[in-house]
């Protein structure tokens, strides 16, 4: 067979026609407009910018951008990538740059470590000289790697802006509404010595949730290891409330066999989340109304589509996608999941994948034997991941040779004591 690569426009290239219009209402939600000019969106804008999640209502509280000095909002890639390499040259061993799987390019180029979240919250611990873990990712991720850090260790968000929609949605006065519901009504059962309720949260939620689920009995669960988190939580509980992606949490519970009728979702804006006593005692996972405006993309259609252009094709999705796209697909897992399908591959072969879009194009260029290509034909990236352009990497890379540090995400001490005995439960948990 031969070989084919299939090549995906880029965000950054979609642009669009002279004249065109780019405005959401015009354009749709996946214009390329935050790729060029980030910093457009970050003077005094709470919203999360063109991109899959810009529909997505932002918190009051969502962390903001200052303006960039104009020297990096003007330079061109080139000189950016420049000073961006002679400025890594001069922090040596003092310097760690962390790139998650979903960030563009040219930003990638400069990570020392690529990885998913945790990955990289990991590898930053392997360079213990670091000074600096600049995390070229999202707000939450930045969180996760000064827990896991040393006090002593300073992590850098090159945007304040980049945040995750998804984290967004678990809010900490919310999570305590729903608890303090949950606790009441439970209160009357019979003491069996399980918890009535045990909190679950995924890994892209804020250190507050994390810190929530630690004080109060619970774990911390990745996509790769979702199911036995799952059976850790459901040997101490009777139920789980599983935050903040309703998805990965149903589509796990489902494999395990949980009915779906034994899964309400509990939308925080209602009474007892929207449902009716009976339904939260009888339920087994409880879904907070969460999801990945990326991953929600991802359609039965556009399945059907692949499989009717490429009768051969192996579609893997990532489990954030709806319960319907995992269950059409042959396969579903987590963005490491997805790498070693696609690298165990030793035959040319053909592969639909439902994840980022920035994912899909590097795994296209890495394995040109096969043809890859994203589920969703209108390239639409996470818009907080494209808040990481290389002139905010260049700007606080700049500011750390001149000993200033600019962005700096911390974690309260409290917080973070709670937070890693969640994650420590998680490392601890076997399948
Ligand atoms: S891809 Fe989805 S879950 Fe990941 S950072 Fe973007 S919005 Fe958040």
């Amino acid at each position: 067979m031969t070989s084919v690569q299939v090549k995906i426009q880029s965000f950054e290239t979609a642009r669009p026609a002279p004249g065109a219009a780019t405005s959401p209402a015009a354009g749709g939600s996946c214009t390329p407009e935050l790729a060029v000019s980030p910093w457009n969106f970050d003077a005094g804008s709470p919203a999360y910018g063109p991109g899959s999640s810009m529909e997505d209502v932002a918190p009051a509280d969502t962390p903001r951008q200052g303006v960039i000095p104009e020297e990096y909002r003007l330079a061109d890639d080139a000189e950016l990538g420049g000073r961006i390499r002679r400025a890594k040259e001069q922090l040596g061993e003092d310097l760690v740059v962390l790139g998650h799987f979903y960030q563009r390019d040219e930003v990638v180029e400069h990570a020392d470590f690529v990885g998913d979240s945790f990955q990289l919250a990991n590898a930053a611990l392997s360079r213990e000289d670091a000074k600096y873990i600049v995390f070229c990712g999202v707000h939450f991720m930045a969180e996760t790697a000064d827990i896991l850090s040393r006090d002593d260790q300073a992590v850098v968000l090159p945007n304040l802006a980049a945040g995750c929609s998804m984290a967004d949605m678990a809010d900490s006065s919310s999570v305590e509404e729903c608890w303090e519901q949950l606790m009441e009504l439970y209160a009357d059962e019979d003491d069996d010595g399980r918890a009535a309720v045990v909190p679950v949260t995924y890994m892209n939620s804020s250190a507050a949730l994390k810190g929530f689920v630690g004080r109060n009995g619970g774990i911390v669960c990745t996509s790769s290891n979702a199911a036995t988190v799952l059976e850790w939580a459901f040997e101490r509980g009777r139920r789980v409330l599983f935050f903040p992606d309703q998805h990965l949490g149903r589509n796990t519970a489902k494999a395990m066999g949980v009915p779906l009728e034994a899964m309400p979702m509990w939308n925080p804006r209602a009474a007892l989340g929207g449902n009716d006593e009976q339904t939260l005692r009888d339920a087994r996972v409880i879904l907070w109304h969460g999801f990945c405006s990326v991953h929600k993309r991802f359609t039965v259609e556009q399945i059907e589509g692949a499989r009717a252009q490429f009768p051969e094709v192996q579609v893997i999705v990532h489990p954030e996608c709806p319960m319907p796209v995992v269950d059409a697909a042959d396969a579903a897992g987590s963005t490491d999941f997805i790498r070693k399908a696609v690298a165990a591959a030793t035959e040319p072969s053909v592969f639909a994948i439902g994840t980022e879009v920035n994912m899909v194009n590097r795994l296209a260029d890495e394995y040109p034997q096969h043809t890859i290509f994203c589920l969703d034909p209108v390239v639409c990236p996470c818009s907080t991941m494209y808040r990481i352009h290389p002139g905010y990497l260049a700007w606080v890379l700049e500011e750390l040779v001149a000993g200033r540090v600019v962005n700096r995400i911390t974690v309260d001490e409290g917080t973070t004591a709670h937070a890693k005995v969640a994650l420590q439960r998680m490392l601890d948990a076997k399948p």
